[in-house]
C-alpha cells in the first residue's frame, strides 16, 4: 500500500506465506515498508478450501475433515450473525460461546434454535440424515451425511474420490443455500460481521499500514453457487495453474 501511495502504482512484488489462523499477514517489501494484510475470508470459506484443495491434491481423507470443520464455522458464524441481528453485543455473545467452544453438538444446537427464532417457528434445514446417490453403493447400504462424517473424522475411514464428491456436493449446496438465506434476511449484519472480521487488524497493526486482501474460495459469501462442487473445482484448478505460471 506505502508503495502504491508514494509511486502511484502497485508494486508488482510477491511473498508467499504460510496460512494462518488469524488470518493476518505481516510482510516487509524492499523498500522495507512493513504492512498488516488481513484476509476478508472467514474460517469456513478458508477451512472450505483446504478440503477442495486436498481433494485435487489427493487426500479425500482430509478434504472431509478440513469439510466438516467449515461447516461447524459456518455455524458459528451464523450464529453470530443472528445475534447481531438480534441486537445481541458482542461482548456477551463471546461470554455465551464459551459455553459451547469445545463441543461441536452444542454449536449445532446453538444454529437450530437461532434459526428457529429468527424463522419464527420454520425449521432449520439439516443435511445429518441426507444420502447421496452413489454409483456402486445400494440405498440401504449408504451412509448419511454424519455417519459418514464420523466415520471419516473419528474412525480412520479411507473414502473414495467420487464419494467425497458426493458428499462434499452435499455441503458445498447446504452452505451456500444457508448463506443465500443470511444474505436475503441479514444482509446488513453479514455486513457488519465482515467489518468486524477485518476490523481486528486495525487493532493489532500497531502502527503498521493494514490492507485488506479478498480470495476468490470457493465457498464465498460475495458469490453465487455453481451448479456443483466439480464445477467449482474446475475453477479452483484453473486459479493454481495461474499461480504456479506466476
Ligand atoms: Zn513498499
Amino acid at each position: 500500500m506505502q508503495c502504491f501511495q508514494e509511486q502511484l502504482e502497485p508494486s508488482s512484488e510477491f511473498q508467499s506465506v504460510e496460512i494462518r489462523d488469524d488470518g493476518l499477514y505481516s510482510s516487509t517489501c524492499n523498500k522495507g515498508h512493513t504492512t498488516l494484510t488481513v484476509v476478508q475470508q472467514q474460517k469456513f470459506e478458508i477451512l472450505f478450501e483446504f478440503g477442495a484443495m486436498a481433494l485435487l491434491d489427493g487426500y479425500p481423507r482430509e478434504a472431509i475433515t478440513s469439510i466438516a470443520a467449515s461447516l461447524e464455522r459456518f455455524y458459528e458464524f451464523y450464529i453470530t450473525v443472528t445475534c447481531m441481528k438480534h441486537n445481541i453485543e458482542l461482548v456477551n455473545l463471546e461470554k455465551t460461546w464459551k459455553h459451547v467452544s469445545a463441543q461441536s453438538e452444542r454449536q449445532f444446537g446453538g444454529y437450530l434454535f437461532t434459526y428457529l427464532v429468527d424463522h419464527q417457528g420454520s425449521e432449520p434445514p439439516v443435511i445429518d440424515n441426507d444420502k447421496p446417490n452413489l454409483l456402486d453403493t445400494s440405498r440401504g447400504n449408504t451412509k448419511n451425511w454424519k455417519e459418514f462424517r464420523n466415520a471419516v473424522v473419528h474412525k480412520g475411514y479411507i473414502p473414495s474420490v467420487n464419494d467425497t464428491l458426493a458428499y462434499g456436493n452435499i455441503v458445498y449446496h447446504h452452505l451456500y443455500d444457508l448463506i443465500k438465506d443470511l444474505k436475503d434476511r441479514s444482509g446488513n449484519f453479514v455486513q457488519k460481521a465482515t467489518f468486524h472480521h477485518i476490523a481486528r487488524a486495525h487493532e493489532a497493526a500497531n502502527g503498521k499500514v493494514v490492507s485488506t486482501m479478498i480470495l476468490p474460495t470457493i465457498i464465498n459469501l460475495e458469490q453465487k453457487p455453481l451448479e456443483s462442487l466439480e464445477k467449482a473445482l474446475d475453477t479452483l484448478k484453473c486459479r493454481h495453474r495461474h499461480i504456479m505460471h506466476m
